[in-house]
């Protein structure tokens, strides 16, 4: 068992990567790659963990891009998490992030809400600061029961203080995952808000922009999505990946490797994975021939 799509405290997960690590080692998983929001600041500290285990340990990171409808987020999977290319495409994400973020406080500001840029960043591991931290603040503050209800009355797309962030075209996020060496694979098609042929058409784009891979197994999918998902693996040629979008207390009901329970992503996903990146990921984590 494996699980190819985790966040921690270096983006908007409770665990750190140290810990992930750990339990994924303590249940057994096989491989996991530890795939933060916009950043690669969490893989080291990961890295030197699972230098102490027999867990194949996959560096990623997780992006998301422009779509007109859902939410579309390219994962990038065996990067080289030390490329300066990168480095410099996640300093322009974490820009549009930091211009964003001084107009959700002003927004809530103008409804009454008191909640700085400090009291957010007070809730983040790392340099990624985003939504799910300002919820958690304006819970501490009283202005929302839990996180989810701070969403739904203020921070999602129809909030009172929604602010949209600017994001890079899903070109240049699948360009900077090939330019660290890494897979760029479609995270969650179910969250584009496509389905049959849009999809299908909508994922042919994305491999004419150099897309590898496909998430055929997630939490959240009915075995018909996956079922669907491998058939457009096959069409388009992509390689399948899976995992559990863990977090951590934020999305509780989601477990290290298991999803909600019933989740399995076989262990040989990987290594269709491995032989598809560059091999430049440069840790020693993994079998020397990847
Ligand atoms: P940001 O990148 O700052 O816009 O935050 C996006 C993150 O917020 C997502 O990865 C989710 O974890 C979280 N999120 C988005 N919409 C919701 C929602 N309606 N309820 C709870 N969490 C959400
Ligand atoms: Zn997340
Ligand atoms: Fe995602
Ligand atoms: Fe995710």
């Amino acid at each position: 068992m494996i699980d190819l799509h985790t966040h921690s405290t270096a983006s908007d997960g409770s665990m750190s990567p140290g810990s992930i690590v750990e339990l994924a080692n303590r249940i057994g998983l096989k491989a996991l790659a530890l795939t933060d929001h916009d950043t690669v600041a969490g893989l080291d500290e990961a890295i030197d963990a699972a230098a102490q285990t027999d867990l194949i340990f996959v560096p990623g990171v997780e992006l998301s891009a422009l779509n007109e409808k859902g939410s579309l987020h390219i994962v990038g999977l065996h990067i080289d998490h030390e490329s300066p290319r990168l480095a410099s495409g996640l300093q322009r994400v974490l820009d549009m992030r930091n211009e964003r973020n001084p107009r959700i406080v002003k927004k809530l500001e103008e409804l009454g809400m008191h909640v700085s840029l400090e009291d957010a960043a007070a809730h983040a591991g790392g340099e990624v600061v985003g939504r799910p931290h300002f919820a958690r603040a304006m819970v501490d503050r009283g202005y929302a029961r839990d996180p989810n209800d701070a969403f739904a009355r203020f921070l999602s797309k129809n909030g009172a203080a929604y602010v949209f962030k600017e994001r890079l075209d899903p070109a240049e996020c699948i360009d900077l995952i090939l330019e660290a060496g890494g897979v760029p694979i479609l995270a969650h098609p179910d969250q584009t808000g496509l389905e049959g042929e849009d999809l299908d058409e909508f994922v042919g784009q994305l491999v004419d922009m150099g897309l590898k891979g496909i998430e055929v197994f997630c939490s959240s999918y009915k075995s018909h999505l996956t079922a669907q998902y491998t058939r457009l693996a096959r069409k388009y040629d992509l390689v399948r990946s899976g995992g559990t979008d863990f977090h951590g207390a934020p999305k509780p009901d989601i477990k290290l490797g298991r999803g909600f329970g019933s989740l399995y992503v076989p262990d040989e996903l990987l290594e269709p994975i491995l032989l598809t990146s560059a091999g430049t990921c440069g840790n020693r984590t993994h079998p020397a021939r990847y």
